[in-house]
Protein backbone atom coordinates (compact mmCIF):
# COMPACT_ATOMS: atom_id res chain seq x y z
CA UNK A 1 0.00 0.00 0.00
CA UNK A 2 1.52 3.06 -0.90
CA UNK A 3 1.43 5.85 1.55
CA UNK A 4 0.68 9.67 1.10
CA UNK A 5 3.32 11.91 1.71
CA UNK A 6 3.26 14.27 4.97
CA UNK A 7 3.76 17.33 4.62
CA UNK A 8 5.13 19.59 7.41
CA UNK A 9 3.24 22.99 6.21
CA UNK A 10 0.05 20.45 6.83
CA UNK A 11 0.96 19.71 10.45
CA UNK A 12 -0.05 21.46 13.57
CA UNK A 13 3.75 20.95 15.16
CA UNK A 14 4.86 23.06 12.29
CA UNK A 15 5.30 26.73 13.06
CA UNK A 16 7.25 29.34 11.50
CA UNK A 17 8.75 32.75 12.87
CA UNK A 18 7.79 35.49 13.34
CA UNK A 19 4.09 35.01 13.68
CA UNK A 20 3.23 31.75 14.87
CA UNK A 21 6.95 31.22 16.99
CA UNK A 22 10.19 32.77 17.86
CA UNK A 23 11.86 30.22 15.40
CA UNK A 24 10.69 28.27 12.62
CA UNK A 25 10.81 24.53 12.41
CA UNK A 26 9.51 21.24 14.44
CA UNK A 27 7.63 22.10 17.90
CA UNK A 28 6.48 18.74 18.54
CA UNK A 29 7.81 18.21 22.03
CA UNK A 30 10.11 14.61 21.45
CA UNK A 31 12.18 16.37 18.17
CA UNK A 32 12.49 19.54 19.71
CA UNK A 33 16.12 20.40 20.01
CA UNK A 34 15.82 22.43 23.42
CA UNK A 35 12.73 22.61 25.59
CA UNK A 36 12.61 24.79 28.92
CA UNK A 37 10.25 23.89 31.81
CA UNK A 38 9.82 27.67 33.06
CA UNK A 39 7.53 29.67 30.74
CA UNK A 40 9.88 32.94 31.25
CA UNK A 41 12.49 31.16 29.54
CA UNK A 42 10.29 29.67 26.49
CA UNK A 43 11.74 32.12 24.54
CA UNK A 44 15.01 30.14 24.51
CA UNK A 45 13.42 27.07 22.95
CA UNK A 46 14.65 25.71 20.01
CA UNK A 47 12.83 23.96 17.78
CA UNK A 48 13.58 20.58 15.68
CA UNK A 49 14.75 20.28 12.31
CA UNK A 50 11.30 19.60 10.08
CA UNK A 51 13.45 19.32 7.01
CA UNK A 52 15.68 15.91 8.19
CA UNK A 53 12.87 14.86 10.53
CA UNK A 54 10.31 14.75 7.95
CA UNK A 55 13.33 13.70 4.81
CA UNK A 56 10.95 11.14 3.52
CA UNK A 57 8.08 12.75 3.94
CA UNK A 58 6.87 10.04 6.37
CA UNK A 59 6.81 11.34 10.29
CA UNK A 60 5.11 9.49 12.85
CA UNK A 61 4.33 12.33 14.43
CA UNK A 62 1.90 14.30 11.56
CA UNK A 63 -1.16 15.73 12.65
CA UNK A 64 -3.17 17.59 10.83
CA UNK A 65 -3.84 21.17 11.45
CA UNK A 66 -7.57 21.60 12.44
CA UNK A 67 -9.36 23.96 10.00
CA UNK A 68 -9.75 27.49 11.70
CA UNK A 69 -13.51 28.53 12.06
CA UNK A 70 -15.07 31.69 11.21
CA UNK A 71 -14.10 35.14 12.23
CA UNK A 72 -17.43 35.20 13.63
CA UNK A 73 -17.65 31.90 15.73
CA UNK A 74 -14.43 32.90 16.93
CA UNK A 75 -15.14 35.68 18.17
CA UNK A 76 -18.17 34.58 20.02
CA UNK A 77 -16.58 32.06 21.31
CA UNK A 78 -14.42 34.75 23.17
CA UNK A 79 -10.89 34.34 21.01
CA UNK A 80 -10.04 37.89 20.60
S1 LIG B 1 8.64 16.81 11.44
FE1 LIG B 1 6.75 15.64 11.77
S2 LIG B 1 5.84 16.41 13.67
FE2 LIG B 1 7.41 17.89 12.97
S3 LIG B 1 6.26 19.40 11.76
FE3 LIG B 1 7.01 17.85 10.32
S4 LIG B 1 5.36 16.36 10.15
FE4 LIG B 1 4.96 17.58 12.00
Amino acid sequence: MVKKRVECRDCRYFKRAPYEAPRTGCWFPEFMQQTQKDAFLKEQEIPGDNEQINLRGDCAKFEARTPRGSIWKRMLAGEF
